[in-house]
């Protein structure tokens, strides 16, 4: 392979971040990041500031084409991946944002959603989208801004005005406004796009009342967004996906039944179900992994709410544990079959049981009980509630899984990915770069760029640690009706 860089353009929902990546090295050999202000307007509500957002983006991207000047003549391209859902409006004729940027966790649209479930789109949305009727998604986001001001809805009619997720918004800037295009991975998310036909549904956009002239152009996930221009240097971006289908390419689950598991604040598991469409029962979503050579890739979603979240919480609420990392160590004192079991539902619960009423709890307490057994036990419930999920994965699809791929900061817990592999009975695999979102955004770029095919990044990917399942399955089944015990004990308590 001849000389060739490519850049990732990773933008968080804390931090932007650009990587550079050595093409013949296969190494991520460069970083800047930048963090951005959150905004917390109104219970429930979070903001970010969209100007913010892209000057933190081209300040790292700045800084890192300033540190490698020589490399200039062999960058070939850059991959875009983004926080999903956040939704921006901005005028087409200056650029400037019409309000804050409308973060995925935020809430202030619940009332909308379920006034589209009274209204009875739900069985429809699900068909269309295979998203459930919710505040995360863009589409009541957009709905809310456009309303929040009489005269939007008008200009927004008039083609004045442009609608964007975050990797739209970066697109059309670092383009100086020549392209305004997203992907179907990022689409997928919006609530107004038809994962069946591939397009915006005009259907969906009459729920909604959105107009199309504000719509984005849906390119595929490698494709021409345009050229970055920057003292003289043209850089095409060559392909653009949302933060977790990323790590799923990243990953390398480029076949059916292929499966990613990211350990961060919350998990987020996604399953490829190649080109078919899986209609989940266990309320998992269904989403676009990608869309390469004109053929649209399916992937099962489901996720954990409170994952390391929980280890922050035994770090900052218990105070039992000093980093993150130390988790490990302490859990490491107890044997498996220490009967405590900690279901950090503390913010309700996710797939499969959707319990918003269910709260925290622990269980198995007796005179012994201390503070290993309760770090053990909280660690041990990101694995529980990951089972949870993937069973419910295994079931909609009917696939059942060879490894799970994981990824993330509590990837990194040998304790935990052990007991992972224990828990599923199948192997558990840690890749040597845990930077899965962007090598995903970096590794389409330059796929768009003719510079690997599928089948060599297949072989390349490195792994650092395969866990192996060591546990009996007798004894991994009773540990887990435990846990299952344990979870049916929180269900519906704050409703009660
Ligand atoms: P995010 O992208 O959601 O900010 P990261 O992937 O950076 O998350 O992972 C950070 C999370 O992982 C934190 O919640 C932290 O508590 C947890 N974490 C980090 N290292 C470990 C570890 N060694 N063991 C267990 N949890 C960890």
């Amino acid at each position: 392979m001849t000389k060739s860089y490519l850049l990732a353009l990773d933008q968080g929902t804390t931090s932007s971040r650009t990587l550079l990546y050595d093409a013949e090295a296969h190494a991520i050999i460069d970083m800047a990041q930048r963090e951005f202000t959150q905004y917390f307007p109104a219970d429930g509500w979070v903001e970010h500031d969209p100007l913010e957002i892209y000057d933190a983006q081209f300040g790292t991207l700045e800084e890192l084409l300033s540190r490698h000047k020589d490399k200039w003549p062999y960058i070939t391209g850059i991959g875009i991946t983004n926080q999903r859902e956040t939704t921006v409006v901005w005028e087409k004729a200056t650029g400037m944002p019409v309000y804050h940027a409308i973060v995925w966790q935020d809430k202030r649209t619940a009332s909308i959603c379920e006034d589209l479930i009274a209204a009875g789109f739900s069985a429809s949305i699900k068909e269309k989208t295979g998203l459930i009727p919710d505040s995360y998604f863009s589409g009541t986001k957009l709905k809310w801004i456009l309303q929040h001001k009489p005269e939007l809805m008008e200009r927004a009619s008039k083609g004045e005005l442009l609608f964007g997720t975050i990797d739209t918004w970066l697109v059309w800037r670092l383009t100086k406004g020549k392209v305004h295009a997203t992907d179907p991975s990022n689409a997928s998310r919006t609530l107004l796009f038809n994962i069946n036909t591939g397009d915006w549904d005009h259907e969906l956009l009459d729920m909604l009342g959105v107009p199309a002239q504000m719509l984005p152009e849906v390119k595929q996930t490698t494709d021409d967004f345009g050229i970055f221009e920057y003292q003289g240097l043209g850089i095409p971006i060559r392909a653009v996906i949302g933060d977790q289908q990323a790590a799923l390419f990243g990953q390398a689950c480029f076949s059916e039944g292929m499966a990613k598991n990211t350990y961060g604040t919350g998990c987020f598991m996604l399953m490829q179900t190649g080109s078919t469409k899986v209609n989940s029962e266990k309320g998992l979503l269904t989403t676009v992994a990608w869309k390469l050579n004109n053929q649209l890739f399916y992937a099962l979603e489901g996720s954990v709410f409170v994952a390391g979240a929980a280890v922050q919480w035994l770090r900052d609420g218990l105070r039992v544990i000093d980093t993150a990392p130390d988790s490990e160590y302490f859990a490491g004192k107890v044997g498996e079959e220490h009967g405590v079991f900690v279901v950090p539902a503390f913010t309700g619960l996710g797939a499969p049981y959707w319990d918003m009423y269910a709260r925290g709890a622990i269980f198995g307490l007796t005179r012994d009980t201390g503070k290993v057994h309760i770090v053990r036990a909280t660690l041990e419930s990101l694995a529980y509630q990951s089972k949870d999920v993937l069973d419910a994965m295994e079931s909609d699809s009917g696939i059942k899984l060879k490894s799970l791929k994981v990824d993330g900061g509590a990837a990194a817990n040998d304790l935990l990915m052990q007991f992972q592999a224990d828990m599923l009975q199948t192997e558990v695999e840690r890749p040597k770069i845990i930077e899965s979102t962007a090598l995903g955004a970096i590794l389409l770029a330059g796929l768009h760029a003719e510079l690997w095919t599928l089948n060599d990044i297949s072989q390349w990917r490195e792994i650092d640690t395969t866990f192996r399942p060591k546990m009996e399955e007798a004894k991994a089944a009773r540990l887990y009706k435990g846990w299952q015990k344990a979870v049916k004990r929180t269900l519906n308590w704050a409703a009660e």
